[in-house]
């Protein structure tokens, strides 16, 4: 009979255990959407030659918002901030990280996007060429001793000039928390990748990510457990519906080594979409077009419908564009 109680307690508890878990509540699967834009006020973020990250973050973000309530009417929307100003009335860029996951977790958000644009030192490259020439000065010395003298003669030389050579740097990344962030590994998902943000500041000072290890670690652990796969799928869709639009893809990654706050501190699922390089001029026409914006929501929508009728109907295989086959 104890034994049986004892069973009994622990299947109880095992079955509670489940139930508390995120994903297992009564309410549907997708319920609650925060759409973050990076960055905002003076926290510009990275700079393109006509515009900051900060504007067109917050710019596409509400596209996609908009794009969101008129096509997924049952969603819940929320944004971290609506206007170009650090959200919630921080100051500081860090303060401001930890407002946006925490807004995020007491909204009870059920998906967290983060909306970025990138910048790569890849496309700040310089050449020379030469542009003329010039008379330059030079001596020479003649005899010796008292009859030294110093001769002043000329010569030409080439003169150059510097000049920027055109950005070859373009595509969309999403990024995902990594598994293991805690320890600080380097490894990828997908395309191991050169190109990094140099723009950015989504990631906290190192002594901040140091100044909670228990509090980082649980929510890390977790991220493994109940986010990852999640969070992977989405992004996947993400990408998939930026290369079915003619985007160049990066895929999904992970940044390893210095953990992104708003993916690690997120209770449930999240993702950071790097939209295009804001530092090639190409791509910042790009993004800060009308034409542009819409089709970069549009991916984003589209993935979220896919990623939610996975959820709602997970036996059905989910193609491009959210439909299932044969609709
Ligand atoms: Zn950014």
């Amino acid at each position: 009979m104890l034994k049986t109680t004892v069973l009994l307690w622990f299947t109880l508890c095992s079955i509670w255990a489940v139930g508390r878990g995120p994903g297992n509540d009564q309410k549907p699967p997708l319920k609650t959407v925060i759409v973050d834009a990076g960055h905002g006020g003076h926290d510009g973020g990275a700079r393109g030659e006509l515009s900051r990250e900060a504007i067109l973050a917050l710019e596409i973000s509400l596209r996609v918002r908009d794009l969101m309530k008129q096509e997924i009417p049952d969603l819940n929307v929320l944004m971290t901030r609506e206007q170009d100003e650090l959200p919630g009335n921080q100051s500081s860029i860090n303060a401001a990280l930890r407002w946006r996951a925490d807004y995020a977790n007491r909204s009870g958000g059920d998906l967290f996007i983060s909306i970025h644009l990138n910048a790569t030192a890849a496309n700040q490259r310089y050449a020379k060429k030469q542009v003329g020439t010039k008379q330059q000065t030079y001596y020479v010395y003649s005899g010796k001793g008292k009859k030294r003298k110093k001769i002043a003669k000329t010569r030409t030389v080439p003169v150059y000039e510097k000049y920027k050579l055109p950005a070859t740097v373009s595509g969309t990344q999403t990024y995902i928390l990594a598994r293991d962030w805690y320890n600080i590994k380097l490894k990828s998902v997908g395309n191991k990748s050169e190109i990094y943000d140099t723009g950015e500041r989504d990631t906290l000072d190192q002594e901040m990510i140091q100044m909670d290890p228990v509090e980082a670690r649980i929510r890390a652990q977790q991220y493994t457990k109940y986010f990852f796969q999640k969070s992977l799928t989405l992004a996947s869709f993400v990408e998939e519906e930026f290369a079915r639009s003619g985007r160049r893809s990066w895929g999904v990654l992970q940044r390893d080594w210095d953990g992104i706050w708003v993916l690690q501190a997120t209770q449930m699922p999240s993702i950071l979409v790097e939209t295009g390089f804001i530092d090639n001029p190409e791509e910042e026409a790009y993004l800060a077009s009308e034409a542009g914006q819409l089709e970069v929501a549009r991916g984003i929508v589209n993935a979220v419908k896919r990623y939610k009728a996975m959820l709602e109907n997970p036996e059905k295989t989910i193609t491009a564009q959210g439909e299932t086959p044969g609709q």
